[in-house]
């Protein structure tokens, strides 16, 4: 099929189906480069919810790049993947000082800036400045494995096609946008599809077969133990903790346990509040939430309201709303 019929399609169908995101809105570049980051690993539905936040703290590449450990990573809390925070504001530094503050827009420039590998490079060249230059996630990736029936070379089919495509920005995104809204991982919505005609695995009934699975890493089930101890004007205490997973972050106190590195606090008059559920990764954790009194420890006590200024991980905030703490 020609490369360029293929484009075409893709560009036209995204003109008319494109999602309203907010960084499409003048396709300003610094805001491309950090929904491009935030949107790695994570849900769309999480990035629209933490983008706005995120551009109101740091309104610009110049503010970011002013922004402390602290500052960049409260503003991720709850994202995961912290170093990706810390690595997008050196980024910004990097451009300040060797660009004067100008995002560069070739895919070889980009790559020269700390935390920007191929995917992101091809992301911001193409999709805030139109630049013919490929991108392949995980959508790009199926779609591609699907409509060529062959998983195996999605750079250069990707790099092939953007390079016919009038619009790179549209083309790029109008893959991406197929592969997460229709061309799914299961049961993909293919009679709504623009490029149904050309697809090789759809014509031939074979759309379940690509891309092969992967195999999967074991999953690990966690029992953590974490405990709440408030002291009278209802202020939490925490504990700043580094090491493994702990992301120099502010924890909850918690018992014995090899995934939290930090040290475990030995609670009085533990009382359950209860357990809920949480994912890092390939570890399933339960988390079993009580209230206890302190005991003398080196520690920091948050007001809850202060939460969203101090950098830590989701789970803390899971279990202040278990016990009714916070909202
Ligand atoms: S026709 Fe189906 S399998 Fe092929 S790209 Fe479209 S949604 Fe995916």
């Amino acid at each position: 099929m020609p490369a360029s019929r293929l484009a075409r399609k893709t560009e036209r169908w995204f003109a008319r189906n494109q999602r309203p995101l907010p960084w499409r809105d003048g396709y300003d570049p610094y805001r491309v480069w950090v929904a491009e980051i935030m949107a790695q690993q994570t849900r769309m539905e999480v990035v629209l919810d933490y983008f706005g936040r995120f551009l109101e703290r740091f309104p610009t590449l110049d503010a970011l790049a002013n922004a402390s450990d602290d500052d960049v990573t409260a503003a991720w809390s709850g994202l995961g993947y912290y170093r990706r925070a810390r690595m997008l504001r050196d980024g910004a530094r990097a451009v300040r000082e060797r660009f004067g503050g100008t995002i560069p827009r070739d895919v070889e420039t980009l790559l020269e800036i700390p935390g920007i590998g191929p995917y992101t490079a091809g992301a911001i060249a193409s999709i805030a400045f139109d630049e013919a230059a490929p991108i392949v996630d995980g959508n790009v990736a199926r779609v591609l494995a699907r409509v060529f029936a062959d998983e195996s070379r999605p750079w250069t089919r990707a790099k092939e096609l953007v390079t016919t495509a009038k619009s790179p920005r549209d083309f790029n995104q109008g893959l991406m946008e197929i592969g997460a809204l229709l061309c799914k991982p299961r049961n993909p919505l293919c009679r709504a599809c623009p490029l149904r005609d050309d697809c090789v695995a759809f014509s031939t009934g074979r759309t379940s077969e690509f891309p092969a699975p992967k195999k999967k890493p074991a999953t690990r089930e966690l029992r953590i133990v974490l405990y709440l101890v408030t002291d009278r004007r209802g202020r939490v205490l925490m504990r700043r903790e580094s090491g493994p997973l702990m992301n120099a972050m502010f924890h909850l106190p918690h018992g014995d346990t090899s995934l939290l590195t930090g040290r475990p606090l030995r609670a009085k008059n533990a009382k359950l509040v209860g357990s809920f559920r949480h994912t890092v990764t390939n570890r399933r954790i339960t988390f079993e939430v009580y209230r206890a009194t302190r005991n003398a420890q080196r520690a920091t006590w948050v007001r809850p309201t202060d939460l969203s200024t101090i950098p830590h991980p989701s789970y803390v905030r899971k279990a202040l709303q278990l016990a009714g703490i916070c909202k």
